[in-house]
């Protein structure tokens, strides 16, 4: 049973996620809950954390952690995904988002990019799966080969396609990440220092950390700047493991959209303006997502990027070879 304090244990009930170690990353700048019907998200400012930091792993430099785009519940398409980002990337993320909730299994995708010689990184949320259901999957993730696994809390399904979903979040993305250490994984979790409340988002990723994390991928925060001052406050908090800082990718005026939609006011001044503004959005984008990148991995305590973007349905093979040219340019 877990001990928490009794103001976090209201909250707790209260949290339509349930989250032992909230709040998530999903509080409206106004203070309000990802979930409209939910009122004000109830979690308290202060924040303590286990001070357990013990040393973490350090991937070799420049680590380039790149999205696989591709048509859900189709092998072939996934395939065809892999192989056009072979070789381009160290390790591919397979996550989800809320237009495409129904996908594969983590543990089957990172079988079929095994198969095809790439390291896949799946993305595991608590929203979908029990405790049992996430463990089994974890050891699946492991035996299919992955070379990490993303652990999240993700968010409610009542923002998604599939509303009628029930909400699962019987673990958050800390027990989650203990989860998947038990399990001799690699992980890798979110920090998104600029998420509201931004007071508890350093302690609540030390927290992550102290559960288990190897890699500590950096949400948009602004310019290179302040993704800077987010891996000097970690490694000054005694962090030694692997900082991937992340790359907004944008090649048409629908990822760009995308892209404005959730983390618009979080992207360098200009980023977005520059692509959509420029005679050829694609040969713009690509070159934006260069600049920035190395300027992220000018900073001695930034290990590597994660690439990532919005794909429209149908484009997905057109930004995988967009995220593989950009992969190039960074990759000794
Ligand atoms: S914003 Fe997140 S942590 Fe806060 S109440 Fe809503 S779901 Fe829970």
């Amino acid at each position: 049973m877990t001990n928490i304090a009794p103001d976090r244990a209201l909250a707790r009930q209260a949290c339509p996620k349930h989250m032992t170690h909230g709040p998530c990353a999903g509080v409206t700048d106004g203070g309000a809950c990802e979930v409209p019907s939910a009122g004000m998200c109830p979690y308290p400012l202060e924040w303590s954390f286990d001070t357990a930091i013990g040393e973490r792993l350090r991937l070799p430099k420049p680590f380039v952690l790149t999205d696989l785009p591709a048509v859900p519940l189709d092998t072939a398409a996934l395939r065809a995904s892999a192989r056009l980002l072979s070789g381009t990337a160290d390790a591919f993320l397979l996550g989800d988002h809320g237009g495409e909730r129904v996908q594969f299994p983590p543990s089957y995708r990172a079988r079929v990019l095994a198969d095809e010689g790439l390291a896949a990184w799946p993305g595991i949320n608590c929203r979908d799966r029990n405790r049992v259901a996430l463990e089994g999957e974890l050891a699946a993730c492991r035996d299919a080969g992955a070379a990490g696994v993303h652990c999240i809390t993700g968010d409610h399904p009542a923002l998604g396609h599939r509303p009628d979903a029930a909400a699962v979040f019987d673990l958050d993305s800390v027990e989650l990440t203990a989860l998947a250490r038990r399990l001799d994984l690699i992980v890798s979790v979110a920090h998104a220092p600029a998420a509201p409340p931004a007071a508890v988002r350093l302690p609540r990723a030390l927290t992550k950390i102290a559960a288990g994390a190897d890699i500590v991928v950096v949400d948009h925060c602004g310019g290179p700047e302040r993704v800077h001052a987010a891996a000097e406050e970690l490694r000054a908090a005694g962090f030694t493991g692997t900082v991937l800082a992340c790359v907004p990718v944008a090649t048409d005026a629908f990822s760009a959209a995308v892209l404005a939609g959730f983390a618009g006011g979080r992207l360098p001044p200009g980023y977005l303006a520059g692509i959509y503004e420029a005679p050829d959005p694609r040969v713009a984008g690509i070159a934006a997502a260069v600049e920035l990148a190395r300027a992220l991995l000018s900073h001695p305590g930034i290990d590597g990027v994660n690439l990532s973007g919005g794909t429209r349905s149908g484009q997905e093979l057109a930004i995988a070879r967009d995220l593989a040219t950009i992969g190039r340019e960074l990759r000794p």
